[in-house]
């Protein structure tokens, strides 16, 4: 039983403090919880040696290391491994690891909610609709449980799994906090996705972090945005490129542009020439994603000599256009293919 015990995975320090002092024991606990959760990543409280046996035990009535459990783990030819996790009240997310060959890092892609109301017509996780935010500490604990599951340390993290991580923004700014802090994994190493939450960006801007935002584009214009990604209708195009603007200003930093290539639906090359138009000015760079099928799906990649061409022509704005290398697509782990169904395989 998980549910009345108190889970220390993704707490900070001071969380940490506040629950041994409300439990008579001394602070310095909390500094040797932490290395174990943190450091270590233990499974279970038998391996915190420095602690006393008593204290061990007292731990294991009282506290869980992490209430998630790892329903499902999929791993791809090329090295990706797509985790369905149980929460611990029994609603599942997806994480991903993903692993770049002839590069150490280890990314890890985190869901920020379960399943997702911004309903972009090509995504798994806009099918299932909108379930619930999820908790910073159940942000970070994904990085967690990644690490205690395979031994390996994360190295970047990417708010690309379930959800709009702008429309559960104060949860996701803490997630943040747990990161940096606690997994001492830096702001640069940082990605948030979003579909174009323009009041999450303002408040991004405000946090002035060094981390990146890669804003799904998808369409340069807000006539086919608006029927690719719905909420283009309540944060246009126009609005949404100012919000852009202001944060580069803001922080310096670049941001990434994503744009979803779907055959006969996106990839004319005059949206290639109206998308250069559009983002004039701008401090940004492009990633082209060609699209991942579904099975039965009605949508389909562009062929390799359409993506070439309306890269090319993105290139002519001098920006750096990359055409996004697919990870872990052989089990449905690729971009929009998350939608945290158990599977029977
Ligand atoms: S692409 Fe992102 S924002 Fe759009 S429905 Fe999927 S999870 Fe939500």
């Amino acid at each position: 039983m998980t549910e009345s015990k108190y889970i220390l995975a993704g707490k900070t320090l001071e969380e940490l403090e506040e629950f041994v002092q409300i439990n008579n024991e001394p602070k310095f606990r909390a500094k040797q919880l932490h290395y174990w959760l943190y450091k270590n990543c233990v499974k279970t409280f038998d391996e915190m040696t420095n602690l006393s046996k008593g204290f061990r035990n007292k731990l294991k009535d009282i506290a869980v290391i992490s209430a998630n459990t790892i329903k499902q783990r999929f791993i791809s030819k090329d090295g990706t491994i797509r985790y369905l996790i149980e929460l611990a009240d029994q609603t599942v997310i997806e994480t991903v690891l993903m692993r770049f060959d002839h590069r150490p890092n280890l990314t890890a892609c985190v869901s920020s909610q379960i399943g997702c109301p911004v309903g972009c017509i090509f995504c798994a996780t806009g099918k299932m609709g909108f379930i619930r935010n999820l908790t910073a500490s159940e942000i970070a604990d994904q990085i967690l449980t990644i690490q205690r599951d395979t031994g390996l340390e994360v190295t970047n993290v990417v708010y690309m799994g379930q959800g709009e991580p702008l429309l559960n923004f104060d949860e996701v700014a803490k997630s943040i906090k747990i990161i940096t802090k606690e997994l001492e994994i830096g702001n640069r190493r940082i990605t948030i996705s979003t579909s174009g939450i323009i009041p999450g960006i303002h408040k991004l801007a405000e946090e002035n972090r060094q981390l990146t935002l890669a804003l799904s584009l998808h369409a340069p214009n807000h006539e086919l945005r608006q029927q690719l990604i719905p909420i283009e209708k309540k944060y246009p195009l126009d609005e949404l490129v100012k919000a852009l603007h202001a944060l580069t200003h803001k922080t310096g930093r670049r941001v990434t542009i994503e744009y979803t290539l779907i055959k006969d639906v996106n990839d004319d090359l005059k949206l290639a020439k109206e998308m250069n138009y559009l983002l004039k000015g701008l401090n940004y760079n492009v990633n082209l994603i060609p699209y991942n099928p579904t099975s039965n799906d009605k949508y389909q990649a562009p062929s390799q000599k359409r993506i070439n061409e309306f890269r090319y022509i993105l290139e002519q704005s001098g920006k750096k256009v990359t055409v996004r290398l697919e990870r872990g697509s052989d089990i449905n782990a690729a971009c929009g293919q998350l939608s945290a169904q158990l599977s029977t395989d």
